[in-house]
């Protein structure tokens, strides 16, 4: 029934956040093998093509981790991680800024790295700052983690708060992105921020990592209305195996992450589905509690009826169309 070598790209895995925060320590977790949920090991042993690697900002708690800068600091501090962490891995792994580069390190038998930034405050309202972040390689921004920031609202359980819409530097911001060719990320955001960007931006926007609402309930997940307009647009959104947002039992089972990725084919159709397990940002009861396990989620899609065109497409072409697609 397994086919050879499944190619894999995933959206969101929060692998950099936990080597910087060691770093902060003063102890060492090397990309290559470690404890996580994810690295080079096992990215090649499942034979993954490419991974997307958030540089996370605790925009409200970088103290608490010992880090005196600001937001953009600790993006600059992560990064620099990242070149150091590409440099020492070079002949297994390599940055990917667009689709060429995909090609090219595919042919040289390397993975993807393509980076993303989780909380758009690192932007602290200075429009300047995207163009600062595409040359250092980032191609994703997802727009906010935290509350509040000066692009527009987080989800939130207070409806009021949930159908806040961008603010008027979040709109500069999704017109700037669209120009140079940098991915909208929407997960953590408002509803109303949600129809913003579906509203204004003239490209294809994601959703890294986020589930459907109608099988949990949770605001961080999307509507199905939410997901017919992702779906119109051209966007993915990629499967998140947090606990919470796959089902109200609070477990992480491959049963569930099939139920919501049959529900987004049902609503949005099969372009639409793709993976951002959120490796390295979720605990508790996980049934597949690193990337190296990942084919079992392929395996039941398998014994479910998925053929292998529609497999392909959930592990990484509909995330290559949509790179093809913004970032050229
Ligand atoms: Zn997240």
């Amino acid at each position: 029934m397994k086919r050879d070598k499944l190619k894999l790209i995933d959206l969101h895995c929060d692998t950099f956040f936990r080597i910087v925060l060691a770093q902060l320590e003063g102890r060492t977790i090397n990309l290559k093998e470690n404890d996580l949920h994810v690295d080079i090991e096992r990215l090649k042993k499942v034979g993954a093509s490419g991974q997307m690697f958030a540089a996370y900002i605790p925009a409200q708690s970088l103290s608490q981790y010992g880090f005196d800068g600001t937001p953009y600091d600790f993006l600059k501090l992560t990064y620099k991680k990242m070149l150091e962490e590409l440099e020492a891995n070079k002949g297994d792994i390599a940055l990917a800024t667009n689709y060429l580069d995909y090609e090219k390190n595919m042919a040289n038998g390397k993975i993807s790295a393509f980076l993303t930034i989780e909380e758009g405050c690192i932007l602290d309202g200075k429009i300047e700052r995207l163009d600062e972040i595409y040359d250092m390689g980032f191609r994703f921004l997802g727009l906010i983690w935290m509350p509040e920031n000066c692009i527009g609202f987080a989800h939130s359980k207070d409806p009021e708060v949930m159908a806040k819409g961008l603010k008027p530097f979040g709109f500069e911001v999704v017109e700037r992105m669209n120009e140079i060719g940098m991915v909208i990320d929407v997960s953590h955001l408002s509803d109303g921020g949600f129809y913003d960007v579906a509203k204004h931006s003239k490209q294809p926007f994601v959703a890294t990592h986020s589930n459907c609402r109608a099988i949990a309930n949770e605001s961080r997940n999307l509507t199905d209305d939410m997901i017919k307009i992702l779906a119109n647009k051209g966007g993915v959104m990629g499967l998140n195996l947090v606990p919470a947002f796959l089902d109200a039992s609070n477990k992480s089972r491959i049963e569930y992450m099939v139920k919501h990725i049959k529900h987004i084919k049902n609503v949005g159709g099969i372009d639409t589905v793709a993976i951002g397990a959120d490796f390295d940002g979720m605990y508790g009861d996980l049934e597949i509690d690193n990337v190296g396990d990942i084919d079992r989620l392929f395996d039941a899609l398998v014994r479910e009826g998925f053929t292998w065109d529609e497999i392909d497409k959930i592990a990484y072409k509909n995330v290559l169309r949509v790179i093809r697609d913004v970032i050229g």
